[in-house]
């Protein structure tokens, strides 16, 4: 195993636990290949082991262990049961760089995202067939992660082992069903990690008429329904996402109204049209890559949302959402006051969320929180 020296004073981070080595903070020597290495402060005190990556600005990663024990402690931590749709593992913040593993009732569908991931992808794939009740395992690797990283992204899904998935997928949460498609759906199908968000949404529905906006598969908007809403509109640019937003309000004996348009473009035409709501939802894509998007993505999520304030009935329901990783909760808060000033309406945070528990944000990986939440209520028209 080749070592890796740190330039001086570079260690910090490092020895606060933190995964990721930049190739900035390396003195030498510089390696060709993606290989096992050991690191060393600048004093020649060993730091940790982990995998060097001559592709990637984060040149070395980190692995706290045997890649065996990390991976039975982060399934050991999760209720996976058939039937279930849970996060098995989330990359760095179970100690495994790179690596997202999720369960759809017994069908794992893994993105190895880094070269770190990808060198121990076969013992990875021999821990996951030893979960009991495992079907199958296969990868998506159409994602940014892997594009920044230099390894391939096509095809879009592959089976790895086992037995061949299902087109769709039905998982039940919190006792409403949802149908995945793991071949060509969003990151590894679902959004795993607003079923928190989720379930407080389908808490404040019961009698509201609700706007779903980015609904993708219909998730806030068919919790909502079977909640009891008195009706349901699910927008967003994707016909086969609202397609499977049928699908999965009729899985679950209830109905939603489908739109496919841009919530920029029919969140104005609302207004245009004087209609309003008792509760909307926002859960958009990321507007926010990196750091350097941050201020035109902070326009887009103003704009959203200081229409939908404008929507809502008075004592009416806004559940906002950003899954930028860029954006903090702190600058997030601050959009929405100034949206709020703007929309000349006052609004009380009656609830906050962030990504569910089976995504674990480690503490000393900052850089594992992206998803944040408030649920506001509308208490005065200033
Ligand atoms: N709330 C969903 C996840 C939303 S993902 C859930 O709980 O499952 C974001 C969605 O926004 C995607 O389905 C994408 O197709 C859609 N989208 C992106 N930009 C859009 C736009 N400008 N107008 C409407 N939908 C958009």
């Amino acid at each position: 195993m080749i070592s890796i020296t740190l330039k001086p004073g570079r260690d910090h981070s490092v020895m606060a636990g933190h995964p990721w080595i930049f190739s900035g903070a390396i003195a030498g020597p510089a390696s060709s290949a993606v290989e096992a290495v050991e690191v060393r402060s600048a004093e020649g005190t060993k730091l940790g082991e982990g995998v060097y990556s001559p592709a990637s600005m984060i040149r070395v990663r980190l692995l706290k262990g045997e890649v065996e024990e990390l991976l039975a402690r982060a399934i050991a931590s999760r209720r996976v049961e058939p039937g279930a749709g849970v996060r098995l593992v989330n990359a760095e913040n179970d100690g495994i760089p790179g690596l997202v593993a999720d369960w759809y009732d017994g069908h794992i569908v893994c993105q190895f995202t880094s070269a770190l991931a990808e060198f121990y992808r076969d013992r990875i794939v021999e821990g996951l067939k030893r979960i009991e009740g495992v079907k199958s395992v296969s990868e998506r690797l159409d994602n940014e992660s892997r594009r920044k990283e230099g390894l391939v992204t096509e095809p879009k899904w592959r089976p790895v082992w086992g037995e061949e998935a299902p087109d769709l997928i039905e998982i039940a949460e919190n006792g409403i069903k949802f149908l995945v498609d793991v071949r060509a759906g969003h990151k590894t199908g679902f959004y795993l990690d607003q079923r928190e968000a989720r379930r407080l949404v389908g808490e404040l529905a019961a009698g509201r008429e609700v706007l779903n906006c980015f609904s993708y598969t219909g998730g806030f908007g068919v919790y909502a329904a079977k909640a009891g809403a008195t009706k349901v509109t699910q927008v967003d640019l994707s016909e086969g996402a609202l397609e499977l937003a049928r699908k999965n309000a009729a899985l679950n004996g209830v109905e939603c109204e489908t739109v496919n348009a841009d919530v920029f473009k029919y969140l104005r035409n609302c207004r245009d049209a004087g209609r309003s709501f008792d509760l909307i939802v926002l859960d958009p894509p990321k507007f926010a890559e990196s750091k350097s998007q941050l201020m035109k993505a902070a326009r887009g999520y103003k704009d959203i949302n200081l229409l939908a304030m404008k929507l809502l009935k008075p004592g009416g329901i806004l559940a906002t959402f950003s899954c930028s990783g860029a954006m903090t909760p702190e600058f997030f808060d601050q959009i929405l006051r100034e949206a709020a000033i703007d929309a000349k309406r006052s609004f009380q945070i009656v609830g906050r969320t962030r990504q569910a528990a089976d995504h674990p944000v480690a503490l000393n990986f900052p850089e594992g929180l992206y998803l944040k939440g408030a649920i506001l209520r509308e208490h005065q028209h200033i």
